[in-house]
């Protein structure tokens, strides 16, 4: 008899435990509020013509920019000739600075110099064309057919640069001035790091005494579907990028003949190395960026993501699960590493005396190019595995600009007039872009490309087929005459 009271009185116990849990559940998902702001629907305006501004786009894209040639290639002054031609009154002006040969720097001075200045960037190099036979059109024959312009740049970045020079080029021909000054600068480098080019820029800008309010680069697109539980587009504008190493692996034992190998090799201890740290990733975590991007998203999501984002003192765990699965998902939680490079003997039948693998990591804000080769040392745990960061090219990760700022909500005011039926959200950029060299001179970076791209388009993007609708471009260039009106 008491038995039965106790199981009695302990599966009551339970039924209002879970009726309580789901209560917290359920009212933390109804009490969340929408992060959107409310703008009016305004008829946003076309700089120009929008079939001249593909053209315009398609000329850019035939001169052949490729920026691991810019020491020995005409082709960027080309390009800068072609610009001029395509936007007089910007040379006219404005008349450009000309920085470390092929940098270009316009200032658009604004009607109130005190106040915080605005810095836009793109970059004007594209990366090489692996297999040209694989491109329907000509990679650099800048193709305008089916309602889009094909070639390598026409998404990353050329399709940047020329918007923001179309808005800027309307503004003048409309007798406007943007309130606050405006910085353009136009690197040619980025793809291989960048330290030509915006580097230089960053450096003339500091030299004349420029401090930005914020910058706004390349990064994230609006990209349909990809995010689950969202119906609606989602806008994210980068606050952060991840940051940048290279590490070398060396692994030293006697080299010799390969007919008597001994116990362990150079290549089996690289190997065991290399092993040991693909069980043991770096540990996920939510970071501060991608907490806030999940905040901002959670209230527009209908169904279980919704209940999960709201509850991740509880879900959290499984968040991170979920998003570990998919590489994509897997490079906002935590710092990465890819295997890149791998070297032994050069000869079949000799013993290496030295194996050597190459790691490429992007480091989540947070962990430093120090605390990551700490980890690596600590994962591998073996003496002989020389571990350093490969010389060259790095970067730590950029700091957290503020999503609460009035330069924040004065981009996801534009967007949302120009895109109003996406949600505006702050993000990461996975990749690097040039901003990195700004960050002295910016109170803020923003990254946020206002293109529409399917997840297919961004396959194209270092690969074949790059291409951009006619409409994307001019939309992205509807935003930036928007944004320049509103500065
Ligand atoms: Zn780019």
């Amino acid at each position: 008899m008491k038995k039965n009271r106790l199981r009695l009185y302990l599966g009551l116990l339970g039924v209002t435990c879970l009726l309580a849990l789901t209560t917290v559940l359920l009212s933390n998902g109804l009490l969340l509020k929408t992060r959107q702001l409310k703008v009016p629907v305004i008829k946003a305006e076309n700089p120009a013509p929008v079939q001249a501004m593909a053209q315009r786009l398609s000329r850019a894209i035939q001169i052949e920019t490729i920026s691991n040639k810019i020491q020995l290639n005409p082709n960027f002054k080309s390009l800068e000739e072609v610009l001029k031609k395509s936007f007089p009154l910007l040379w006219q002006r404005l008349s450009p600075q000309i920085i470390n040969q092929h940098g270009l720097l316009f200032h658009f001075p604004g009607k109130n110099p005190q106040e915080p200045i605005v810095l836009l960037l793109a970059h004007l190099d594209v990366v090489p064309v692996e297999s040209p036979s694989a491109w329907k059109y000509q990679p650099f024959s800048g193709t305008i057919t089916g309602g889009y312009v094909w070639g390598r740049g026409a998404i990353d970045d050329k399709q940047s640069a020329l918007a923001i020079l179309e808005a800027a080029e309307s503004l003048l021909r409309q007798g406007q001035r943007p309130e606050r000054s405006v910085y353009i600068a136009l690197g040619y480098d980025e793809e291989i790091g960048g330290t030509q080019g915006a580097a230089t820029l960053a450096k003339a800008l500091k030299k004349q005494g420029v401090e930005c309010g914020f910058s706004l680069d390349e990064g994230l697109a609006i990209v349909p579907g990809s995010m689950i539980g969202m119906k609606p587009p989602v806008a994210l504008i980068g606050l952060s990028e991840k940051g940048y190493l290279s590490v070398e692996l060396t692994a030293t034992q006697a080299g010799g003949h390969a007919s008597m190998p001994p116990k362990e090799t150079a290549v089996g201890i690289l190997a065991a190395a290399l092993n040991r740290l693909q069980n043991k990733p770096f540990p996920a975590r939510l970071g501060s960026t991608s907490r806030e991007m999940f905040s901002w998203l959670a209230p527009e999501m209908t169904g279980v993501s919704k209940w999960a984002l709201a509850n991740l003192w509880l879900f959290e765990p499984l968040l991170l699960k979920q998003l570990s699965g998919k590489p994509a998902t897997n490079a906002l939680i935590r710092t990465t590493m890819a295997p890149t490079m791998l070297q032994g003997s050069p000869q079949e039948n000799v013993l290496p005396a030295e194996a050597k693998a190459v790691l490429n990591l992007r480091l989540l804000p947070g962990d430093t190019q120090h605390t990551a080769l700490n980890y690596l040392k600590q994962v591998i745990a073996d003496p002989r595995v020389q571990i350093q960061a490969r010389s060259g090219f790095s970067s730590e990760a950029a700091p957290e600009s503020d999503s609460k700022s009035t330069d924040f909500a004065l981009l996801h005011r534009t967007i949302r007039q120009v895109f109003p039926e996406v949600v505006v959200a702050p993000s990461l950029v996975l990749a690097g872009t040039d901003s990195r060299h700004y960050q002295s001179l910016c109170k803020n970076q923003y990254r946020f490309q206002p293109v529409y791209l399917t997840a297919e388009d961004l396959k194209r993007v270092h690969g074949s087929n790059e291409r951009i609708s006619i409409e994307a471009h001019a939309q992205a260039a509807r935003f930036y005459l928007q944004l320049f009106k509103q500065l």
